[in-house]
């Protein structure tokens, strides 16, 4: 496990070596964080898919690179594509969707040193923001006003030794957890880091907002991706349902309204 994720996992991908460019070239985010450049796959404005914000009308931007390949990864194509855009263009372009639920989304959109600066002024701007994350980078840069979506990756992502576990302690009240499940393997796994790191109780106490556990959907061998089978969400629910596990069962909604392969929803 890296202790230091961001300098670690940064050079394995496009959007995080340009960020690494940044934080050595760039000018320094104080001088005008407006003019602070991203790797910006889309914008887009659709339905939360996930997490207990699902069913808003969500503003979405999509940053470029992440560091992880999970094997149900359904969004190869935010590995490498994307264009230069300023944090202003982007907070524009927000703007003018007029939607104030926003998602910053990935790739792993922390990977870029600029999304923290993103990520607040969307907030003085008046947006919920939320930060649908891998759990591999530290969070803890984060505006406090921002929500966190905070993956923890189990075993058939084939990224579970990525898990940042300090992450955890960084939790407050609004952010969540959330467990993609491919197999019986995967719901034992994620059932044991409930118990082990008292996720249950944190909700419980008001610590944390919930504990999100779906199914992987079937996900085709990419160029980089391994696929999956995926898992049928009425098995999980069973598995769920026997062991009155104390969560909240997901299925992602986007996939359900459009065709799961496509993009920009
Ligand atoms: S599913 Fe995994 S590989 Fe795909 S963007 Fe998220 S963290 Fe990266």
């Amino acid at each position: 496990m890296a202790t230091n994720p961001l300098q670690h996992l940064m050079p394995s991908c496009n959007g995080a070596k340009a960020a690494a460019a940044g934080a050595v070239l760039g000018r320094p985010a104080a001088d005008d964080p407006r003019a602070g450049t991203l790797r910006l796959n889309e914008i887009f404005h659709s339905i939360q898919g996930e997490s207990t914000w699902a069913g808003e009308p969500c503003t979405f931007v999509r940053l470029t690179g992440c560091p992880l390949r999970c094997t149900y990864c359904d969004t190869e194509y935010a590995f490498r594509e994307g264009a230069t855009a300023t944090v202003g263009d982007i907070l524009d372009r927000v703007a003018a969707i007029g939607c104030p639920l926003v998602e910053l989304t990935g790739g792993e959109p922390l990977a870029q040193r600029r999304a923290f600066d993103l990520v607040r002024l969307l907030c003085d701007a008046g947006n919920t923001v939320l930060i649908e994350t891998s759990g591999a980078v530290d969070i803890a840069p984060c505006d406090p006003r921002s929500i966190r979506i905070l993956d923890l990756k189990a075993p058939g992502s084939g990224e579970c030794d990525r898990n940042l576990w300090s992450n955890l302690a960084d939790l407050r009240a609004r952010d969540e957890v959330k467990f993609v499940v491919t197999d019986r393997a995967d719901y034992d796994w994620a059932r044991a880091q409930i118990a082990a790191h008292g996720l249950d109780r944190r909700v419980r106490e008001g610590a944390l907002r919930a504990i999100l556990v779906g199914a992987a959907w079937e996900q085709p061998r990419g160029t980089e991706v391994a696929g999956t089978p995926g898992l049928s969400p009425r098995e999980l629910a069973a598995w769920i349902l026997a062991d009155r596990l104390p969560v909240r069962m997901q299925v992602q909604m986007h996939k359900v309204i459009w065709d799961p392969r496509t993009r920009g929803v």
